[in-house]
């Protein structure tokens, strides 16, 4: 056999088998034209255990690449298998530090997943635990226990650590931040309103006053400040965050009920905070009411009334009636007069937000509780990760001031976003730090695909009641643009199309976001992220939408408008006359000609037809041609004989009535709050 033939037989070049045969043990010369063709099965079964062996080599090879590949991972992210608790949200600095890893690492390990972040970004869990889980660590959720704890002694060790900076030599007296605190239904909110009405600091600007989380009264020439926060959410989030910010709390006990759960519960965090306190014993006025078995009952748990030889300071009133109010505040007042509470006015501004939410006209709206130095207009904020300049400031009771001092409760406009209740704000003049901190949370750049708008929601809107649900899985690059995205998109209220947003996280859109969506028949909408390959991909072959933007409002606007078209259109129906059927011309399948009188009114082609025998509708169709003899028109009016083709079900007999009536439909608009 020829040499060229056998190697085309073996697939290679009768080059590379004159090269190999030697190898393989044949001596048959490098120049050889022909084979022995006793020796052609031979080599064939030789080269074939030869490329076998080739192949085994190859794979033990990779498994071999691969095991040094993994074990110089697992020595890169030492300790191995280290488990880490993390909250539910967690800044990457801290996230780094818990990984005992350089931030730069955690920031390169986010970009790679299409987070992009700085050291000060926040991320949810979710995120944390894929990077936590990149870098070789377990991540595990903390508890609420333990989330909470960590959020409050970050938040308080940071307001320690900047009112710690304040100099002593500026030091001047400030008004007491009071907390009302106790049961629910034992009267926060009356003695709130109570106080507020019979010691306003200006009577007259008492008739406006606002809800902004705090107001200042006067008593003996001093001020107080109230947290002005009741109901129960309120409550616990004052738990978590005012206790530290009031420094003295008015426990309020109803003489007829005496000391509940929440009682004790609000005793307990404020002798563990050590707050000092005055309780008032209220609805003094009730039937039922008996000042004495609440006292017995504090005594009972080692708090003794100052008239039963203790030093619980306790003011017997009615919240109701008026009664006890002025000894209760100055009771208030005796004891914050202990505390030798006293500030910096002169250094640059430091507070806590006490309220925030957006208002329509005038966008992000918060109070902050001054705490050290003058907040002033012009200056510029730091609150978390949010920005802004002072632009207006307003007290509590609406009227505008140029400054507020420690101790003060202040409206501020002027931060670009809404900031979380218990945030800090800082006066800064690092206007670097500003533009840094802005830059991130703007959404300024122009949306990068356009073209996916058109395709809507549903295409079409069917009647089914999945229909009129848009679920939505939302991916951003930071927290703060989730916020805001979800912020905007809870306002879309309408009782008949439901936004959802069925599952939101940071970074890239993955193929887990499009199965998700394709499950809840919904669509991926990416914001300032892009997607991995696999999911765009996934998503062609699912059939999923994934819409990309860079803008917040393009994004409202896009899913308003997908909304709208899951709302059934408004139908208008106007109708224009009325015709006797006097003759059938021609019935086919669904269709019939006829000719009639018309009655009353005109009747105009392009139009639907409702079909009446004996006042009832027998059809309803559609008038497509209308003919004044031979002639195709437009209108007729009455008086008239007029032609004309009805497309439908084609029982029209003579005698019937036609009601000829136009329909329109009109886009309805979204219910917003
Ligand atoms: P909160 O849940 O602690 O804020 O309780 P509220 O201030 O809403 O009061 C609960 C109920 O108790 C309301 O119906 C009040 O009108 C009533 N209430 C509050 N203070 C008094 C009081 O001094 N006397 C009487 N008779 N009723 C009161």
């Amino acid at each position: 056999m020829n040499v060229t033939e056998l190697a085309r037989r073996l697939k290679m070049t009768t080059k590379e088998l004159l090269e190999l045969l030697p190898e393989l043990g044949f001596d048959i010369g490098r120049r050889a034209i022909k084979i022995d063709s006793r020796l052609v099965d031979k080599i064939i079964s030789a080269v074939e255990s030869h490329r076998k062996k080739q192949r085994l080599a190859q794979a033990e090879k990779k498994v071999k690449e691969i095991k040094l590949h993994d074990d110089e991972q697992q020595s890169d992210r030492e300790p191995s298998e280290k488990v880490i608790k993390i909250p539910e949200i967690i800044i990457v600095k801290d996230l780094a530090e818990k990984m005992g890893l350089p931030v730069t690492k955690v920031i390169a390990e986010l970009m790679k997943n299409g987070v992009m972040s700085s050291l000060n970004e926040r991320i949810d869990f979710t995120t944390a635990s894929i990077i936590g889980e990149d870098l070789g660590f377990k991540v595990e959720h903390m508890s609420e226990e333990e989330s909470q704890s960590l959020a409050e002694a970050t938040t308080h060790q940071k307001l320690k650590d900047i009112l710690a900076q304040n100099k002593t030599d500026h030091l001047i007296d400030r008004a007491p931040v009071v907390v009302v605190m106790g049961h629910v239904d034992h009267g926060k909110t009356k003695l709130l309103d109570a106080i507020r009405k019979t010691n306003i600091i200006d009577q007259e600007a008492g008739g406006i006053t606002q809800h902004i989380g705090a107001y200042q009264v006067i008593k003996q020439d001093k001020l107080i400040t109230f947290l002005d926060t009741p109901g129960h959410e309120a409550f616990k989030s004052m738990r978590s965050r005012g206790s530290k910010i009031a420094d003295v709390a008015i426990i309020v006990v109803a003489a007829d009920d005496g000391l509940k759960p929440q009682t004790l519960e609000v005793i307990d965090l404020i002798q563990k905070e050590n707050i000092p306190f005055v309780v008032a014993i209220n609805k003094i006025d009730k039937e039922g009411a008996d000042v004495d078995r609440v006292k017995k009952e504090l005594s009972e748990i080692n708090l003794i009334p100052e008239d039963w030889g203790g030093k619980v300071v306790c003011a017997s009133i009615s919240a109701k009636e008026g009664k006890g109010i002025e000894d209760l505040l100055d009771m208030v007042l005796l004891v914050a007069d202990l505390e030798e509470l006293k500030s910096d006015a002169t250094v640059p501004a430091v507070g806590t937000i006490i309220e925030a939410h957006v208002d329509k006209s005038t966008g992000p709206l918060a109070t902050v509780l001054v705490q050290a130095g003058t907040l002033k207009i012009g200056d510029l904020v730091i609150v978390g990760q949010v920005t802004g300049k002072i632009r207006v400031l307003q007290d509590w009771s609406g009227q505008e001031v140029s400054e507020a001092g420690p101790s003060m409760p202040v409206k501020i406009i002027g931060l670009k976003e809404t900031p979380q209740v218990g945030d800090i704000l800082e006066v800064t003049e690092d206007k670097k730090k500003i533009k840094e901190l802005s830059k991130r949370s703007g959404y300024k750049k122009e949306e990068r695909v356009a073209g996916v708008k058109s395709q809507a929601a549903s295409e079409s809107a069917d009647d089914s009641a999945e229909a009129l649900n848009l679920n939505l899985v939302l991916k951003s690059d930071v927290l703060g643009s989730q916020e805001a995205i979800l912020e905007a998109l809870a306002h879309y209220d309408d009782p008949e199309v439901k936004l959802n947003v069925i599952k939101k996280g940071l970074g890239n859109v993955t193929d887990a976001d499009v199965l998700d969506a394709q499950s809840a028949g919904g669509l991926v909408v990416a914001f300032h992220v892009k997607n991995l390959p696999s999911a765009e991909e996934l998503a062609r072959d699912k059939g999923v939408k994934i819409l990309y933007f860079e803008i917040i409002y393009k994004l409202l606007e896009d899913i308003e408008a997908r909304l709208k078209q899951l709302l059934k259109p408004e139908v208008i129906r106007t109708q224009l006359g009325k015709m006797q059927v006097l003759a059938i011309f021609k019935t086919e399948k669904k269709a019939q000609i006829v000719g009639g009188k018309i009655l009353e009114g005109k009747v105009r082609s392009a139009t639907k037809v409702k079909v009446l025998r004996g006042g009832e509708v027998i059809a309803i169709g559609d008038l497509t041609e209308l003919r004044s003899g031979k002639e195709i028109v437009d209108e007729m009016v009455e008086g008239g004989e007029a032609g004309l083709k009805f497309v439908g079900e084609p029982i029209i007999a003579e005698n019937d009535t036609l009601e000829i009536y136009q329909e329109e439909t009109k886009e309805r608009a979204i219910k917003k709050t």
